[in-house]
């Protein structure tokens, strides 16, 4: 039998109840056909998967997000179902307590879903538009680096370095979110940069 197929999707096509034929084009005999045909349908065959990662730790498991709703349609994703992504080569399947425990973070009524903002000495938050965040994180990063930039030391030796800021990374990021992140942060002079996978 020269079969290429995923586990995933083996057993996403057996729990769906794959037809006898269709088993017996890939290969599969009549044994295991017959075993498939016994199988009740897979809960989550008719809903959208999203690939993701766990925004816990440093391991950065690979999860699979199952929603009902047809996104195409216009309509709002409704999360049913977290597990551990048996094709991700960190985890091949396995989550700890806190990542299989991921779908009530992402439902619980304290997360926190949009920007906030606290004036400075203010003791009290107001909700704020993504464009006000990112203009405000955009100005004190100009403002602060255009005050404290460095282009060179006592020497007289090119230096461009910017202190007075800092920079944490998320952990279960890419490598090309790692990668931009570098690149950005350097470009602009930043020395202190750190990762949340080492806090
Ligand atoms: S499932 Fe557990 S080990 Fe994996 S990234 Fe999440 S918290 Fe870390």
């Amino acid at each position: 039998m020269n079969v290429n197929l995923s586990r995933r999707s083996f057993l996403k096509l057996a729990g769906a109840g794959a037809a006898a034929t269709s088993l017996g084009a890939m290969g599969f005999g009549a044994a295991e056909a017959a075993v498939a045909a016994r199988v009740r349908p897979f809960k989550l065959v008719t809903t959208t998967e999203t690939r993701s990662i766990c925004t816990y730790c440093s391991v950065a498991c690979g999860i699979i997000m199952y929603s009902n709703g047809d996104f195409k349609a216009g309509e709002q994703a409704e999360l049913v179902h977290i597990e551990g992504d048996a094709d991700h080569p960190t985890n091949r399947g396995t989550l700890c307590p806190k990542g299989a425990a991921l779908k009530d973070f992402i439902k619980s009524e304290t997360r926190t879903t949009v920007p906030r903002y606290r004036e400075p000495g203010g003791t009290a938050w107001r909700e704020v538009s993504w464009d006000f965040a990112l203009d405000k994180i955009a100005r004190h990063i100009k403002d602060d680096r255009d005050a404290n930039f460095v282009e060179t030391n006592d020497a007289g030796v090119t230096v461009n370095r910017w202190t007075t800021a800092g920079f944490l990374a998320a952990s279960g990021g890419t490598n090309e979110t790692g990668w931009l992140t570098w690149k950005t942060t350097r470009a602009l002079g930043l020395l202190p940069l750190d990762n949340q996978a080492r806090v």
